[in-house]
């Protein structure tokens, strides 16, 4: 999949923002949605997409979408780590296949750390319980400022 190819309106964070397939959301507006990744390479794994650029790419996504989408994976990170207690997280973004992307609308990864909680491989991570992720969820959310 090369990185300049056309957006594919059927993606599955596409069809996650339209309703169409189930996701364990933290919080949203009408710019942004945060949501639980469903292979959590560690607990707590949320990840930020915006609900009004189509670019599949950090290249092609418009500043403005860019600004809000990482100021919003700001206030995310700030309420995982309240709510958390991580000693650390990574914030993660993959671009092109070669790069290690899955899903080809821009999204920012929140990856909470723990040195003796090993991480696991991205793609590799298995699925998560929907009632653990909402657990999760819900202590992200109260924590947001
Ligand atoms: P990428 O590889 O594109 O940077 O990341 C895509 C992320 O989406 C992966 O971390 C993967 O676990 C997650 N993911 C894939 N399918 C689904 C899904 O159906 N629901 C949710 N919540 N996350 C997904």
């Amino acid at each position: 999949m090369p990185l300049q190819a056309p957006y594919d309106p059927d993606n599955i964070f596409a069809r996650i923002l339209r309703g169409e397939i189930p996701a364990v959301r933290v919080w949203e507006d009408e710019h942004v949605l945060a949501f639980m990744d469903v292979f959590p390479q560690s607990e707590g794994h949320v990840l930020i997409v915006s609900k009004t650029s189509t670019a599949r790419n950090l290249l092609d996504v418009e500043p403005e979408a860019l600004a809000r989408l990482i100021a919003a994976t700001q206030r995310t990170a700030r309420a995982v780590v309240k709510a958390l207690a991580p000693e650390g997280f990574q914030i993660m973004q993959f671009n092109g296949e070669a790069g290690g992307q899955t899903v080809f609308h821009l999204h920012f990864h929140i990856v909470p750390r723990w040195p003796d909680r090993p991480m696991k491989g991205h793609g590799h991570a298995p699925m998560a319980e929907p009632e653990a992720l909402r657990a999760l969820a819900d202590r992200i959310a109260a924590a947001l400022d």
